[in-house]
């Protein structure tokens, strides 16, 4: 597969075009930001584990008839995906109380919550993703009230299945980000899964010693970001001792490259 022009660049990772108008590639950056651009870095290999851990999520819920945008992994950093319209709203999953929901309402950090709370935050990097009410997103039609609908219902599915995953390899999932899109099928719209899941979106605590293994060793300076994502990847069965150290020397490699250019 070609890859053509870029058409987008994030945060994290950056979407270009193929030769196939449905299809672009997602390529995963190793760039971490934090606090709304804030607080920057780059951290080599990032990019490299997300790429593994979300494919390896998202092949998984697809096994499950959770439909989703990815086609296939290409490389390292690399993967196909499905040309989608992203519906503007970042759906936040939470399984146990931590980070921005304790601040706000004073919620005690590690309370674990009755059932799943989903709240919705505007995708609006200038205005820092404000939270807002499932009214917000008809009143402004980010998404209709059968979209929406048909959203909750597959999250608390994937939730479902990904409490069971990581529960299973002794990880609590406490919370995480969603994002859907439209796919245009025959003239109709049908909403499936996007972006990425990763310990970038997902709070992820060891089970035993609620160790974070998430994107927070980064935004809290926990230490070291990478032995903790490998970990993940790693109990995921994506990483045995042998290709663990070849995504280590892979990263090595480029970045000797990228020194001699
Ligand atoms: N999250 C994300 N991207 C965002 C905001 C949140 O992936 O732009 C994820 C975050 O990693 C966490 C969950 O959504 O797993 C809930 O985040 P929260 O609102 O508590 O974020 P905070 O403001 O504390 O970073």
């Amino acid at each position: 597969m070609k890859k053509g022009k870029k058409l987008y660049e994030g945060k994290a990772k950056i979407i270009y075009a193929t030769q196939d108008k449905d299809l672009v590639i997602q390529y995963f950056k190793d760039d971490a930001t934090a606090f709304n651009n804030q607080k920057k870095t780059t951290i080599e290999g990032k990019g490299v584990l997300n790429n593994r851990i979300s494919e390896h999520i998202l092949s998984n819920l697809s096994q499950i008839g959770i439909k989703n945008h990815l086609v296939k992994r290409l490389n390292m950093r690399e993967q196909i995906i499905k040309l989608v319209e992203i519906i503007p709203i970042e759906f936040i999953v939470r399984n146990v109380a931590t980070g921005s929901l304790t601040k706000r309402l004073g919620i005690e950090d590690g309370t674990v919550l009755k059932e799943p709370l989903i709240e919705y935050c505007f995708k609006d990097d200038k205005l820092g993703d404000p939270l807002v009410a499932e009214e917000h997103i008809y009143v402004f039609e980010w998404a209709n009230k059968k979209e929406i609908e048909k959203i909750k219902k597959m999250i608390l599915r994937i939730n479902d299945f990904m409490i069971g995953m990581f529960r299973g390899i002794g990880i609590k999932l406490i919370d995480f980000k969603l994002e859907f899109g439209r796919l245009k099928t025959n003239g109709k719209n049908e909403i499936i899964l996007a972006d990425e899941i990763s310990p970038d979106t997902c709070r992820l605590w060891d089970s035993l010693t609620e160790k974070k293994l998430d994107k927070d060793r980064f935004r809290k300076d926990l230490g070291d970001l990478i032995p903790a994502y490998t970990e993940v990847a790693r109990r995921l069965g994506i990483l045995h001792e042998q290709s663990n150290v070849s995504v280590v020397n892979v990263t090595k490699l480029s970045s000797v490259k990228k020194k001699t250019k």
